[in-house]
């Protein structure tokens, strides 16, 4: 812990007086995040520290592999946070966060790994279609680790599907006012690529061109018009 108690008193002692109207003023005005994001819990993958986003900017839900119950599912963590972002803070995107060297993904593949970790093996249930593409739909003859990262981001895209069971974000799209993203982060090479969805692939993030897993259908769902 001895780590955690130096930062702890830095923090105090030298960042906070800095940024203490800052963090004022977030008390006084309210949070007002712009996006969701739902990344692991591994912590090699920090969401703010991967965009550089300050207090108040993300509203974050980490899980062991990121991942979303569908809806059905028995109401937890991730599908309340899902419901407060989207209805009470109205954030405008969704990101769902994959990585790289990912552990989740690993159990996945190996399912003995996970014997005395019973939690984790029926939380991964949640990502075992992403399994059963990558098992059926891609060349059996795929390394280790090129299996590994194919597994990563197809359970991205097997989430952000989880994700539009969501009757909150179901009806935020139908409105046009959420937008779906669906991310990797390369942990060895600090690269982040984005899910194009009408391409159906995977693709870098650049500062003019960021790829939307599923972008706002403002009016086209208004089908009683
Ligand atoms: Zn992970």
């Amino acid at each position: 812990m001895n780590n955690l108690i130096q930062g702890i008193a830095a923090f105090q002692g030298t960042v906070f007086p800095g940024q203490r109207a800052m963090y004022q003023q977030l008390v006084r005005d309210g949070q007002h995040p712009s996006a969701l994001i739902i990344g692991c819990a591994d912590s090699r993958v920090s969401p703010e520290h991967i965009t550089q986003a300050g207090p108040g900017e993300l509203f974050v839900c980490r899980n062991a592999g990121n991942i979303v119950p569908p809806a059905s599912d028995v109401v937890g963590g991730v599908s309340s946070a899902i419901e407060y972002a989207v209805v009470a803070l109205k954030v405008r995107d969704i990101v769902v966060c994959g990585h790289s060297d990912c552990g989740a993904m690993h159990g996945l593949m190996h399912r003995d790994a996970l014997a005395r970790m019973p939690a984790v093996a029926a939380w991964l249930r949640h990502a075992e279609a992403a399994e059963r593409i990558v098992c059926e739909a891609y060349p059996e003859d795929m390394d280790e680790t090129a299996r590994h990262h194919a597994l990563a981001l197809e359970n991205v895209v097997v989430q952000l599907a989880n994700l539009r069971t969501h009757p909150s974000v179901a009806a935020a799209l139908a409105k046009g006012t959420l937008r779906l993203h669906g991310w990797f982060f390369e942990i060895e090479t600090g690269a982040l690529l984005a899910y194009d969805g009408a391409e159906g692939r995977f693709r870098p993030i650049a500062e003019a061109d960021m790829p939307v897993a599923q972008a706002s259908a403002a009016g086209s769902h208004r089908r009683a018009a």
